[in-house]
């Protein structure tokens, strides 16, 4: 009560612009997300200027959330900048290659190890293609994805377990799907009931992150995505990774950081430094099996592929976040913040003794109201506290810092300092001792 009080002494603007665009927005919001924050209603951002962002009334922010990852770049960057308005300045659609194309392919390939690309505008798209492409080469029915993953908005891959049985995801907006006809669902980090699922050979593909990130970090416990690798080749089944959020792992993701050989791969937001494009990689052998599908062999345009995908704009922001950007040094750099991060907050949580954990993937890092960390998407959901998750976030948004909502997330950006870390380590102390005074 005190916390919504503050916030709505702090954001009266925000309040009346709210209310104005509720006339031509449902829920007020251009996206519906947005209004999915912890305040009594959504912030209006004014601008953004590298870690931080001031609001329509004023208040200035450190960015922690940084787009749920779509600005891992810091906002306007200015190793990237440059590059996109001249671009703009220049024509964005043509829908023709750019010789940007050959400096991005050449990139994900060095970075992520799959020698074919295609770009797409989402990772929500790129997914659903990467599906489409998966269950035609295979000619197999089925998708398997793991309990709590999220991969967009992807039919397939809106689907959950309950009791055991997998079914369409509850909040699924439009016709539900049915799951016996699309998709596995099976706990992350369980090798045997991977080895059940992939027995019947029916699955095209596996999409899974190789980290969880959805539900909170869960890491592959070690032998796990050594087995899943191994089955799913055994049983002619794809491997595909969605890097989307795990690209925190480092400059190629988690497939660079560890070595792993993914058939096809996706990542989307923070390669084009917050411009709408997304990537998705294919393995030589898949490739060989792709030849004719998306080329003018085939008639058709083979049911993926959009107008504005690899457009002159996505390219010129993916060359210059990944040549300017989201570098090998600026990983290492913001990896190491990370760990100061964690670090501050494993203090408090000793100090305080207080029954929570801290776990990081690269340069994001989240605390847990537990303690042990979750094997997988049910353990993790089954623990989630939402009432404290808001009352933390909002706590630390009344003190100017904005927190990926619900899972206590920050991530690192170049332009994030450590005085920025030093200072969450702080709000962090006080939101503790609030809530046990
Ligand atoms: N894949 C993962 C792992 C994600 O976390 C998300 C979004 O959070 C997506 C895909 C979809 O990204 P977008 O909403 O930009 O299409």
């Amino acid at each position: 009560e005190k916390e919504l009080k503050l916030f709505e002494e702090k954001h009266p603007r925000s309040k009346a612009l709210f209310e104005r665009a509720k006339a031509n927005f449902i829920d007020g919001v251009p996206m519906n997300w947005m209004v999915k924050w912890a305040g009594s209603y959504p912030i209006f951002v004014d601008r953004g200027e590298g870690a931080y962002f001031t609001d329509v009334d004023g208040n200035r922010f450190i960015d922690f959330c940084l787009g749920d990852t779509g600005s891992m770049t810091g906002h306007a960057p200015e190793g990237a900048v440059p590059a996109i308005v001249e671009r703009i300045k220049n024509g964005v659609t043509f829908m023709l290659p750019t010789e940007d194309a050959i400096w991005v392919g050449e990139a994900l390939t060095k970075r992520f190890g799959l020698p074919y690309w295609q770009v797409a505008i989402s990772a929500t798209d790129a997914n659903r293609f990467s599906l489409r492409l998966a269950r035609h080469i295979t000619k197999r029915k089925y998708v398997l994805v793991f309990n709590y993953s999220y991969h967009g908005t992807v039919d397939e891959a809106f689907i959950t377990l309950k009791d055991g049985v997998a079914e369409s995801r509850s909040g699924n907006i439009g016709p539900q799907v049915d799951p016996t006809q699309t998709t596995k669902v099976i706990e992350f980090n369980d090798i045997e009931a991977l080895e059940k699922a992939l027995a019947p050979g029916d699955v095209a593909c596996v999409l899974a992150e190789p980290a969880m990130t959805n539900i909170g970090i869960i890491h592959p416990e070690p032998g796990y995505l050594e087995a899943l690798r191994e089955m799913t080749r055994r049983t002619g089944t794809l491997l595909i990774y969605d890097e989307t959020h795990t690209m925190c792992a480092g400059p190629g993701g988690y497939t660079g950081a560890y070595g792993l050989k993914p058939d096809m791969l996706t990542v989307g937001k923070a390669i084009g430094g917050g411009i709408p494009t997304a990537v998705y990689g294919f393995s030589e052998e898949v490739a060989k099996r792709m030849r004719g599908l998306i080329s003018l062999e085939d008639s058709d345009t083979g049911g993926i592929g959009g107008t504005l995908a690899g457009n002159a704009l996505s390219m010129a922001a993916m060359r210059a976040t990944l040549e300017n950007v989201l570098t090998e040094e600026a990983f290492e750099r913001n990896i190491a913040l990370a760990k100061r991060f964690a670090e501050g907050v494993e203090s408090v949580i000793e100090e305080k003794r207080l029954p929570w954990i801290v776990k990081r993937l690269g340069c994001r890092t989240e605390y847990w109201f537990r303690e042990t960390p979750p094997r997988n998407g049910g353990e993790a959901a089954a623990a989630v506290d939402f009432e404290l998750d808001r009352y933390m976030h909002l706590y630390a948004l009344n003190r100017g810092i904005l927190m990926t909502p619900f899972h206590n997330m920050a991530l690192i950006s170049s332009q994030t300092a450590v005085e920025d870390v030093d200072y969450h380590t702080e709000v962090f102390r006080q939101s503790v001792e609030s809530l046990l005074e």
